[in-house]
């Protein structure tokens, strides 16, 4: 039997972003017992990177702003596949959320008469972005973080223990949720620095684990997100909807090749920066859809008047939805017209003061002059498209945030799928990790009471076979832990998990990309059977005390998973929108828009060589009417089929 020490809790967070911590804080204040586990140190997490802004309709720049133009936009942006009933939700309650966050300490920048200022961002019709400089996710965790310590304190002086009724345990990863029966039981996990197993028992666990970049070569990700909540997520045999949509975030650096991915904020844009080709053409103007023509300027003049006069003039086009700039860019380098480093130039110092810049922008300056030695004030950035973000994710229920098919899963924030649709627009993600993150917080919180008495039970033959899985690795002498078929058995040299994440990154990067063509994703489907035949194979040294080649050999299992996931979905999906862009089949097709693709975990097959996911085609339930009569019938027609528009 395995050692493991087992600790009771009621609800168990997987992950300490903004999703997470306030579902956390959430569930504390409905009185449950919760558990916050984070595979980094705790406020490391994508949350505290996040620069541009929180997307909330809270109209103090333009008062023309409200929650139905948000929807709208939501809506557009996603090419109406998103789930609709969660883009409603999330745009109603985005501005009590970043009202809230003020309660709690958070100071936004402000406008001149005082009130929480909103700055333009591409795909929101109005200054929406509530933000503190370009460094508005480290305010969102610092103030979700200060919340929880005063809970904590809270707590202290009611019982004595800081940590009677919220813990976070830091530095630890989940590798699998536990389940009796159907029900989930808890989840088992390791200590990064000393190896050790210990095991949490909750009748709800909430998976808030953000996303899958680190599948992809060029991302603005860090080393976390090896989509590890979705492969938790099917393995305890949840599904997994819209996994082909994976954003490439138009500018990310492309020089020197060390930072290559890391992201350039569209905030430069939002506040004036332009993208010239190498002609110094502002080529946008060239990229405009047929679907967004009559909302963008068509010359410089209009697009730069609508900075200062946005009720008379059209929107420039650098600020159209990222998968249309995205795909300018690969367009215009593609066409030979790209920067030196194979990127574009991205241009604030010829339209604001080396002051404005530096007020408005100061982590890109500082970001360029440390990493590029470039100084934006005076010269143009180099930017290119970086694997950002993945709209796939858990399918959930619109309101309560539960995982379909699994009773005690929720998943809240970028671990979860449907509310971005086919793309997301900027700043509607931390606005998404608020709202949803204290819905399932919430909805935890009350299935885990419902339990009463009758929680689910962890039994030592789950414990021991999820300890079995993570040590095969270290093949049979690390621990007597029994190998299970499939363990490192197959024939062949051992193989290096380090080799094998750069393998399958380059793959997806180079065949299931920005630009995808069916051959190339049938051969990304064929190196994705040989890795997972070589993963077999692999080994690692060493003790399990802080050991990051053990660490990467458990991170690929979910890489695998989750880039199987993209791929297959991806192949079967024979149009092109919003983050999934098809070559051979370039147009978005209205029968395409009512479905979604669901990846679950397939029957263990004898050859490892076969897939793992199983791919079926669900129907999207019909938009609600009210919600339709948001939209001009013209622009429906885009969208909807006819049979659609006659019974709405
Ligand atoms: P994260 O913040 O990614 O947190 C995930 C947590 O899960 C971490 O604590 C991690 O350690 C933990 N975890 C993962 N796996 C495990 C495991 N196996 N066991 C235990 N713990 C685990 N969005 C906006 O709306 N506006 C912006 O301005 C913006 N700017 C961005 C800038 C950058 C550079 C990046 C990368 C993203 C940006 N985004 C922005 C997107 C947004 O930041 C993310 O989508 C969002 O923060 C995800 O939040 P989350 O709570 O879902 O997950």
């Amino acid at each position: 039997m395995t050692h493991a020490e087992r600790r009771q809790w009621d609800v168990v967070v997987i992950g300490a972003g903004g999703a997470g911590l306030r579902a956390a804080i959430e569930a504390r204040e409905q009185g449950l017992r919760t558990a916050v586990i984070c595979k980094s140190l705790f406020g490391k997490a994508h949350t505290v990177m996040a620069e541009g802004g929180i997307a909330a309709s809270m109209g103090n720049v333009n008062e023309g702003d409200n929650w139905q133009v948000h929807f709208r936009d939501t809506m557009r942006g996603g090419k109406f596949l998103n789930q609709w009933r969660m883009a409603e939700l999330h745009a109603r309650e985005a501005p009590d959320r970043v009202w809230e966050l003020e309660t709690w300490g958070a100071l936004f920048d402000r406008t001149k008469d005082g009130r929480i200022s909103q700055r333009n961002f591409g795909g929101h019709e109005y200054p929406r972005l509530a933000h503190v400089g370009d460094r508005t996710g480290l305010e969102l965790i610092r103030t979700l973080q200060q919340k929880v310590v005063s809970l904590q304190q809270e707590d202290f002086r009611e019982t004595g223990d800081y940590e009677a009724r919220i813990k976070v345990f830091q530095e630890c990863t989940v590798t699998r949720i536990v389940k009796d029966g159907e029900r989930v039981a808890g989840v088992f996990c390791y200590e990064r620095e000393s190896g050790r197993f210990f095991v949490v028992e909750a009748p709800s666990v909430v998976l808030a684990t953000g996303g899958i970049g680190k599948s992809f070569q060029v991302t603005s990700n860090s080393w976390e997100y090896t989509g590890d909540g979705h492969a938790l997520a099917l393995l305890a045999g949840a599904s997994l909807i819209n996994m082909e949509f994976v954003q490439f975030h138009p500018t990310g650096m492309v020089w020197p090749p060390s930072v290559k991915g890391i992201l350039v904020t569209e905030s430069v844009r939002g506040d004036g920066g332009v993208l010239r080709n190498s002609e110094g053409r502002r080529f946008m103007f060239d990229y405009v859809p047929d679907v967004f023509k009559e909302k963008y300027a068509e010359t410089e003049e209009e697009a730069d008047g609508w900075y200062e006069d946005p009720d008379r003039h059209r929107r420039p086009p650098e600020l159209l939805p990222r998968d249309e700039v995205a795909r300018a860019i690969n367009a215009e380098v593609k066409a030979g017209r790209g920067s030196p480093h194979g990127g574009v130039f991205l241009d604030v110092s010829t339209r604001m003061s080396a002051e404005t810049i530096k007020r408005r922008l100061p982590s890109m300056h500082h970001q360029f002059r440390e990493l590029a030695d470039v100084d934006i004030t005076a010269e143009p950035m180099e930017v290119g498209p970086t694997c950002h973000y993945v709209m796939g994710g858990v399918d959930v229920d619109s309101d309560t945030a539960a995982a379909q098919g699994v009773p005690g899963l929720f998943a809240a924030g970028e671990v979860a799928g449907g509310m971005h649709g086919s793309n997301r627009l900027g700043g509607n993600s931390l606005s998404d990790l608020l709202v949803f993150g204290r819905r399932a917080g919430l909805h935890a919180a009350e299935y885990a009471r419902a339990c009463g008495d009758d929680r689910p039970v962890v039994r030592d033959a789950e414990v021991d076979a999820a300890a079995a899985e993570a040590l095969r690795p270290f093949g049979t002498g690390a621990e007597q832990a029994p190998q299970t078929a499939g363990g490192a058995g197959s024939a062949g040299p051992p193989e290096n998990p380090y080799q094998l994440h750069q393998e399958l990154q380059q793959s997806m990067n180079d065949l299931v990309g920005i630009i995808r063509r069916e051959e190339e994703m049938a051969a990304a489907l064929e190196r994705l059977a040989t890795l997972r035949e070589r993963a077999q194979r692999m080994a690692v040294e060493g003790h399990r005390q802080f050991n990051p080649g053990w660490h990467l050999a458990l991170d690929l299992r979910n890489m695998l998973l989750v880039s199987e996931c993209v791929a297959r979905a991806a192949l079967n999906r024979t149009e092109s929108r919003g983050g999934h862009t098809r070559d051979d089949f370039p147009d978005m097709d209205r029968e395409w828009r009512r479905a979604n693709l669901v990846c679950t975990l397939a029957d263990a097959a004898e050859d490892v060589r076969s897939g793992r996911i199983a791919l079926r085609r669900r129907e999207m339930p019909p938009i609600r009417s009210d919600l339709l009569e948001l939209f001009e019938k013209e622009e429906l027609i885009k969208y909807l089929t006819d049979e659609e528009l006659t019974t709405k």
